[in-house]
């Protein structure tokens, strides 16, 4: 299939180096190709970054047959554009498609247009010292129809977002709050899809927690309430006595691609990585006896992300004095450096634009 191009006449201006934030701006152009029941994936098109004509009666805004997708473009020293694994995006956002019903479309095409979108925008992607271009790719249910059935028409859209760096004066650990009432995901869910329902359902939980001076939550398994899940929007990882420990893939928890990332390296780094069931008491036990060495999410926006304070019903624990880790660190300066060139790529998980 060919991608048709709609140069716009005016490009935007840029936003300055020093005013970048996250998700706050987008580029001159998107893609975006349709689905209609028949027809399979058709009309691919990179057209300018605008408002799109939707009816009120369109079946995502009414039953959430929605899903997405967020990685990321780096800008190297020696110009290149590098890409992080890029087709097990395309593949997890396919896997989401198959959970709720949206048809599958072609990943090598999906990325070839991403690439080619890049290409025009290359301009956008920031040069700054763990600056990157977001990229955000998801499809929504069209039909102007109410009734749950799947929609018979699509639209997937790949919008670009200049970013700023996550730490902005370092990597600074967070205070984290175990959530005791609300639950993320349950096992036959859509946990471990990326779905657009699964984020409006977690917003009151982060609420109640930043009121109360935390950063984010920490989700505990919605049967027994006892074993952990995820840390927001990341996945979680604990340095006990120097064992990796992470929550195995049990059906509600979302597969990332930089937890995935972070176990090859880590194992290749020697160390003993465990993917189990972890409750939260082995997790306070561990603090009570000295030997929670680390705690720390990850995931495409922050790469990594260690926790300082842990508050668990009345308990608040203190992590490494509420410092950086080792382990962190180095996850850190490794993966970043592989995405910005500056660390030999030995897994083979850039692709070059
Ligand atoms: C996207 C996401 C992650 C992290 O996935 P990456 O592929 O590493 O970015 C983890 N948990 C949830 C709930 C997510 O939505």
């Amino acid at each position: 299939m060919e991608i048709l191009f709609n140069e716009r006449s005016v490009l935007k201006t840029k936003p300055h180096p020093s005013e970048l934030g996250f998700g706050k701006e987008f580029t001159d152009y998107m893609f975006i190709m349709n689905y209609e029941e028949g027809k399979d994936w058709f009309d691919p098109r990179i057209v300018p970054y605008e408002k799109i004509q939707i009816e009120p009666s369109a079946m995502v805004f009414h039953y959430a047959q929605a899903d997405f997708e967020g990685m990321k473009a780096y800008k190297t020293t020696s110009g290149n554009i590098n890409l992080f694994r890029p087709e097990m995006n395309m593949e997890r956002l396919n896997q989401s498609n198959e959970r709720i019903c949206i048809p599958k479309f072609d990943g090598k095409f999906v990325l070839s247009a991403i690439k080619k979108l890049i290409e025009i925008e290359k301009d956008w992607i920031p040069e700054a010292p763990d600056t990157a271009l977001y990229i955000r790719p998801f499809i929504i249910a069209t039909d102007p129809f109410l009734g749950v059935r799947p929609s018979l028409t699509y639209q997937l859209m790949v919008i670009l977002s200049p970013v700023g760096a996550y730490y902005k004066e370092g990597i600074n650990p967070v205070s984290i709050y175990v959530e005791t009432d609300y639950v993320r995901a349950v096992r036959g869910g859509v946990g471990n899809a990326k779905v657009a329902g699964n984020y409006a359902a977690s917003i009151k939980a982060q609420m109640e927690a930043k009121a109360k001076g935390f950063a984010q939550v920490l989700w505990l398994d919605a049967v027994e309430r006892k074993y952990v899940e995820e840390v927001g929007t990341m996945n979680i990882f604990f340095n006990i006595d120097g064992t990796i420990i992470t929550p195995k893939l049990s059906g509600s928890i979302l597969p990332g691609i930089t937890r995935n990332s972070v176990i090859t390296f880590l194992k290749d780094k020697g160390y003993t990585v465990e993917e189990r069931k972890i409750t939260i008491d082995e997790v306070f036990t561990a603090s009570h006896e000295g030997k929670l060495k680390e705690v720390f999410g990850t995931g495409t926006a922050a790469v990594i992300s260690p926790v300082g304070k842990l508050s668990y019903y009345n308990e608040l624990i203190e992590i490494n004095d509420n410092k950086i880790g080792e382990t962190c660190k180095l996850i850190y300066d490794n993966i970043t450096g592989i995405q910005n060139g500056t660390v030999e790529d030995k897994f083979n998980w850039i692709v070059t634009i």
